[in-house]
């Protein structure tokens, strides 16, 4: 029995991508016997760390690493890293940054909220958020004036949730805050490449090691030695609260040696034949128009495009994606990836999903077309009141 039906949980199929609300990713066999082998004995945390040191060493081209709770926890622990080095007084003292150097730049547009916002990740260390530049805008001679004595780093954010374009270049920024003596923090949570951010000149770049890597929870920091220990000691202090258990630790190393054996080409493969197969039998529904978008970070993976024109699909793309994900009792529930669908549009993504969920998706998208096409009225609703709805919906959780 599926352990989802033993606890009352809705068998949901994962179109979005990896997401910590949905259980991040699905971990693969070799990971869990890694980690299944780990659970009932004892090892020396130190040494396991150590050792996984050498894995991420390895897997990323860095110095060193190590293993924390997640992203976001080793992006609080980096910062503070910078600010402490390894001093076990000023460790314990955080977050009370009182004559150390405290200030983070980040550009005004890497300011996301990545299911929490990022600004409190920096805040949670004691330091101070400094942005850098409007939104849509930023300048290296921006980076260079916003950097003083305070400055302690310098967070640079990879991601799809940041604004695509009028950023400045990771190479310039990594010039610039290097110029000033100012070490640069990567956050890559959500990357393929674990090589290219140590490469281009991060001081630490950090990785989920629940996304595409397919591990337990658990956050990745890799980087310069000295800065990655400074960061590892913080479990002294601050880090206490973030901590990782062995299973954690054991399922990045494990998920790591797995990524470098994993045959990338098959997957993309099948994943393209699932976004062909959608799109060409979807072509039929008025008011649909689908076609496959490239990863707007440059991962190597598509997603399928489907833009909705309301009036002649007789629903809207939030109304259909929520339909999809709330259906009628007997029909499987599926979650697609909507987090722009004010702009008529959501995608359907192929990365999570079990052999033969492909067929399931199509089911279900061409079910809730077509019970648009036939019902009395559009299922259009105020896009405004999309969000009003669903936090009535979780207010009163657990009820
Ligand atoms: C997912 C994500 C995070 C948070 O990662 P966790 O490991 O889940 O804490 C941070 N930054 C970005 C850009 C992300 O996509």
């Amino acid at each position: 029995m599926d352990i989802r039906s033993r606890y009352g949980l809705r068998p949901v199929i994962n179109a979005s991508g990896t997401m910590t609300s949905l259980g991040a990713s699905s971990v693969h066999a070799p990971v869990i016997e890694a980690v299944a082998e780990v659970l009932p004995q004892f090892v020396e945390i130190d040494d396991l760390q150590r050792k996984a040191s050498a894995v991420i060493a390895r897997a990323c081209g860095s110095e060193a690493g190590y293993i924390t709770a997640s992203c976001s926890a080793g992006i609080t622990l980096s910062i503070a890293a910078t600010m402490t080095g390894d001093d076990l007084g000023l460790i314990e003292r955080l977050p009370d940054t009182r004559g150390l150097r405290h200030e983070v730049v980040i550009q005004t547009g890497h300011l996301v909220n990545y299911g929490a916002p990022i600004d409190q990740a920096i805040r949670l260390a004691g330091a101070r958020v400094v942005p850098v530049g409007a939104a849509t805008e930023a300048h290296g001679y921006q980076l260079a004036s916003a950097i003083g004595e305070h400055t302690t780093a310098a967070l640079y954010v990879v991601s799809h949730h940041t604004v695509q374009y009028g950023m400045i270049p990771l190479e310039e920024f990594v010039a610039v805050a290097h110029a000033k003596g100012v070490p640069v923090i990567v956050d890559a949570a959500s990357e393929y490449d674990l090589q290219r951010f140590i490469a281009a000149g991060a001081d630490l770049a950090l990785y989920s090691a629940h996304k595409f890597l397919g591990g337990l929870t658990a956050g990745i920091v890799a980087g310069r030695k000295a800065l990655v220990r400074a960061a590892y000691f913080q479990n002294g202090g601050i880090g206490r609260g973030m901590k990782v258990g062995k299973e954690g630790i054991v399922g990045a190393m494990a998920a790591l040696e797995q990524w470098q054996q994993r045959d990338h080409a098959e997957v993309r493969a099948r994943e393209h034949a699932y976004l062909t197969f959608w799109r060409d039998a979807l072509k039929r529904f008025a008011g649909v128009r689908a076609e496959l978008d490239a990863d707007p970070t440059g991962n190597p993976l598509e997603r399928l495009k489907l833009q909705i024109d309301p009036r002649e699909a007789r629903t809207s793309a939030w109304d259909l994606a929520d339909a999809l994900a709330r259906p009628p009792a007997g029909e499987a529930p599926v979650i697609v990836r909507d987090h722009e669908a004010e702009q008529h549009f959501f995608f359907v993504d192929p990365c999570n999903l079990h052999p033969g969920e492909e067929q399931v998706v199509l089911a279900r998208l061409v079910a809730e077309l077509e019970r648009a096409q036939q019902a009395h009225e559009p299922r259009v609703t105020p896009f405004h009141q999309r969000d009003a709805r669903r936090g009535a919906t979780r207010r009163n959780w657990p009820d």
